[in-house]
């Protein structure tokens, strides 16, 4: 590898081409094939979900949630604002209007205690997304639902591996999202699977999975054809990408290990800047085991994000910064509301900057992020 220090590197176990070749070899391209149903045992099987079903991206998976939940035109949907597109736009697809509501100052995750007062007779779901691989608080979230009547959506687009209370992310709510997306932890390059947990929702997303018909009980013989049933779509990854993401799969754990250890490395260099008030590291609660899926820093107030971002560059090492709050988006201030103020949303917004991490960043790669930072920090 040069000198320089990417934001992101795309990790390969090495089996993937293994695992495509024996794909074209068993000539099935199609999906729905043996690695996409190895795939979903696995998926079962460390999740504890009722069903996984692959589909074509984590933004795929929330359309279907939509869908399976019947969002109709003027549905309100409880998310938070700082989040990717995808959580909002799957709803308002449907209708939906998004009601964003502030995070938390710890975990940046949507704030459950804000979401009883943002609750009313349009209510049809919460969608708490998993920031960083760290849990919402879902103990609290399952509550208020139970008592509303409302359905819980996971986006745990960056939570593979991770979990609450031993629980896997996702497999809590009445449905979850998982990405596989190259910038995610475990990747197909373009990939997703909707995990249903509620088992009245499994046999409607096969069909909303399967552009509407009962295809997948065809092919397991439990009715002689298969026709149009429902309103749905083409959701599903063929069978090269199911191939790469087995592959990945396999080695899910040492994945996370790896990512576990440079995001500690990192974690233990930047306490000495905390503890002189320059920026703030992230916090994990005791109840959720991340997955190291980003390492980020909160700049204190005053600092210059720009700046410090310019240094690093100038220095081959290149960081990033998310999101553009949704509230404040042109299609956020169209098609969603806000619930109070989102000062948290703001301020967390415009102070975060990301490192680079990945599977095989070295030990001195890191050190040499951390001296930069010192200097532009001007330590
Ligand atoms: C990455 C991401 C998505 C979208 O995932 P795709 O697989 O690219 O569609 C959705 N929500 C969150 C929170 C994400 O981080």
């Amino acid at each position: 590898m040069n000198k320089d220090i990417p934001f992101n590197w795309p990790y390969m176990t090495g089996k993937e081409l293994y695992y495509i070749a024996e794909a074209h070899f068993n000539g099935r391209l199609a999906g729905d094939g043996p690695f996409t149903k190895r795939c979903h045992s696995w998926l079962e099987k460390h999740t504890g979900c009722n069903k996984a079903l692959l589909t074509h991206s984590c933004t795929g998976a929330l359309e279907m949630a939509a869908l399976l939940l019947d969002v109709q035109p003027g549905d309100e949907i409880i998310m938070p604002s700082y989040t990717f597109v995808s959580t909002a736009n799957a709803f308002v697809l449907r209708g939906g209007i998004p009601v964003f509501v502030d995070i938390r100052e710890d975990t940046l995750n949507l704030d459950e205690r804000l979401i009883e007062g943002a609750i009313t007779s349009k209510t049809r779901a919460i969608v708490p997304v998993h920031y960083a691989g760290v849990a919402c608080e879902m103990d609290t979230i399952m509550a208020i639902s139970k008592r509303y009547g409302l359905k819980v959506v996971e986006d745990a687009a960056q939570g593979v591996m991770a979990t609450y209370k031993t629980r896997a992310l996702g497999s809590i709510g009445d449905l979850g999202t998982y990405s596989f997306h190259e910038t995610k932890n475990v990747i197909a390059g373009e990939g997703g699977a909707l995990l249903v947990n509620h088992p009245d929702l499994v046999s409607r997303a096969e069909i909303i999975r399967e552009k509407g018909t009962d295809r997948s009980r065809f092919y397991r013989g439990e009715v002689d054809k298969y026709t149009w049933q429902e309103v749905g779509s083409s959701f599903l990854p063929g069978e090269l990408i199911a191939a790469f993401l087995w592959a990945q799969l396999e080695e899910a754990r040492r994945i996370t290990q790896e990512r576990l250890a440079s995001w500690q490395r990192y974690h233990d260099r930047f306490e000495s800047f905390e503890s002189i008030g320059v920026l703030r590291r992230p916090i994990v609660p005791e109840s959720c085991q991340h997955n190291a899926h980003m390492y980020y820093v909160l700049l204190a107030p005053g600092i210059n994000r720009q700046d410090v971002i310019d240094e690093l560059k100038s220095n081959l090492i290149y960081s990033v910064f998310h999101y553009v709050p949704l509230h404040s988006s042109p299609a956020g201030i169209r098609y969603g509301r806000t619930h109070g103020t989102l000062d948290v949303t703001d301020r967390k917004s415009e102070s975060l900057l990301r490192l680079p991490l990945w599977v095989g960043i070295s030990e001195d790669q890191q050190d040499k992020v951390v001296d930069v930072m010192k200097k532009a920090l001007k330590l």
